[in-house]
């Protein structure tokens, strides 16, 4: 089997396998692990295949080539069963129009597709480190938008061998959320509200990551950062296969024949979802496009249509929460990849980001981008209209970040008439985001008064749909993480939080 190294997106640090790349989550020189080596893409007739085990098992091989078959299987094993997932096919396939199929990837303990790899990212980290004879004890440090740190928390409570440090921006989130993630237990997990945005919290968290400093002090004190962001290898990695999971279900159902191109909608922030499709379609899955659909923080969608990728704007709270980010980090693997691994030309972009806020890209990089991705947004309004609309129609609810994507896709039906099976990828459960679901649903005027919470029930009741297990008794779980700082103060409460200060 033909052995994948990883390099980083800046140029300036060694290869490493993927157990390193996993252990470190960003390169030292602050770039991004990407495989190193051209993929070979799956012949047509032999794209990988069986239950949703077997495909993730057959991807995994190919890029974590240094773990064995066993160490592979026996994560997979343990991440996707019907203890972690409410559904058996881990990301069910539901057929809402002729062409239009949703798959629903929010089957995992928290309610959001980011269950799909931080269940399983906890497996290959531990194997990981195992397999480097990795000392130290490794600190999750995690910024989330609302999703990731309720997700990495779950995957990495009581894990041995790491501690799980989360920051959420305090008035980022939607209250259930905030609550899923306050009320979390376990004698390894800490989490802390910022008083600023996502890309404040984000920021500090990149910060600590580069301050070599603190990463001498720390591992002289026993201590190594790792992140469960999607700048993680690990994290991107598993959402390469519920791509072909779905894809195969849509042959196995006869809905297409194996070859037939599909459309992938995809709900976008950090660009860590839709970038594993890009990474399917490397792979050979017959992918059309990948429409990205972000929400009214149109920075990436501006970036697609001109090539401008320009920051300096006003960071929007939206409906869609998770989808609120003016710094999409994985862009940057994208245009490492579309550039043929040219780390001087990305880093300048990236030093201009950094510098000033924006980039520009040439014009063989921007028809690059357009040859695969189709890209649009949605304001507050339609994303509601979407909501109610697809409730009225189809008796389905989707959720605001899936509302998001499905608004983009009709305006892409509207230029595009070319008719093509299309997959739009739902992000979370509706009842995540009751609040707002519920007011698309049945408007505002009643429930203004109303706290999210009692909005769940209000949601079941009218839609005569039951509350996930987990969110049922969020309101009667004590809170346990009360603390909220501001952004200069995470490194010093990082410190104390592991009485390092
Ligand atoms: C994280 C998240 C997104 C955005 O995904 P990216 O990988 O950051 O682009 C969309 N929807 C939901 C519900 C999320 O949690």
């Amino acid at each position: 089997m033909k052995i994948i190294k990883y390099c980083s997106t800046r140029g300036n640090a060694d290869l490493v396998t993927s157990a390193e790349a996993i252990i470190k989550g960003l390169a030292p020189d602050g770039g991004l692990y990407i495989p190193n080596e051209a993929i070979i893409p799956f012949k047509t007739t032999r794209l990988p295949s069986g239950d949703y085990r077997n495909i993730a098992t057959i991807i995994f091989r190919i890029f974590l080539s240094d773990y064995s078959f066993a160490e592979i299987e026996n994560a997979v094993l343990a991440a996707y069963n019907i203890d972690n997932f409410d559904h058996p096919l881990i990301t069910p396939l539901c057929k809402l129009s002729g062409d239009l199929f949703v798959a629903e990837l929010w089957h995992g303990p928290t309610y959001a597709f980011k269950d799909i790899a931080l269940q399983i990212l906890p497996y290959l980290l531990r194997t990981a480190v195992q397999k480097k004879g990795e000392k130290s004890e490794i600190i999750i440090l995690t910024a989330t938008s609302g999703d990731t740190g309720k997700s990495a928390l779950e995957g990495f409570r009581d894990v041995p061998g790491t501690r799980i440090i989360v920051y959420f921006p305090g008035n980022g989130v939607s209250e259930v959320q905030k609550l899923q993630m306050t009320t979390q237990e376990g004698s390894n997990v800490s989490v802390t509200a910022v008083k600023g945005n996502f890309d404040d919290t984000q920021y500090g968290v990149k910060k600590i990551f580069n301050d070599h400093k603190l990463a001498i002090r720390l591992a002289n004190a026993g201590y190594r950062l790792s992140s469960a962001n999607s700048i993680n290898w690990g994290r991107l990695l598993p959402q390469i296969v519920y791509y072909f999971a779905t894809y195969n279900e849509l042959v196995s159902r006869g809905e297409i024949k194996p070859g037939d191109k599909v459309n992938y909608v995809v709900p976008t922030g950090n660009f860590g979802n839709i970038l594993a499709g890009y990474y399917a379609r490397q792979l050979g899955l017959p992918v059309r496009k990948l429409i990205c659909a972000a929400n009214r923080n149109n920075v990436l969608s501006d970036f697609m249509n001109s090539g401008h990728y320009n920051s300096r704007r006003p960071l929007y709270t939206t409906s869609s929460p998770s989808m609120d980010i003016l710094i999409s980090s994985n862009l940057e693997r994208l245009l490492y990849e579309l550039n043929g691994h040219d780390p001087e030309r990305l880093s300048a972009w990236m030093n201009d980001l950094s510098e000033r806020g924006e980039y520009r890209v040439d014009e063989k990089t921007l028809s690059g981008i357009q040859d695969l991705f189709w890209s649009d947004y949605a304001d507050e309004i339609e994303t509601g209209h979407a909501i109610a609309d697809i409730y009225r129609n189809y008796n389905y609810l989707i959720d605001t970040h899936t509302a998001v994507g499905k608004t983009v896709f009709d305006k892409y039906l509207s230029i595009e008439s070319e008719k093509c099976p299309t997959v739009l990828l739902s992000t979370a459960s509706p009842f995540k985001f009751a609040g707002s679901v519920t007011m698309a649903l049945l408007g505002c005027h009643q429930y203004q008064d109303k706290t999210e919470i009692e909005l769940l029930d209000i949601l079941a009741r009218e839609t005569n749909t039951t509350i996930p297990v987990n969110l049922a008794g969020l309101n009667r779980k004590p809170v346990k993480h009360e603390q909220a700082i501001e952004p200069d103060k995470m490194c010093d409460h990082l410190l104390s939080s592991i009485s390092l200060s």
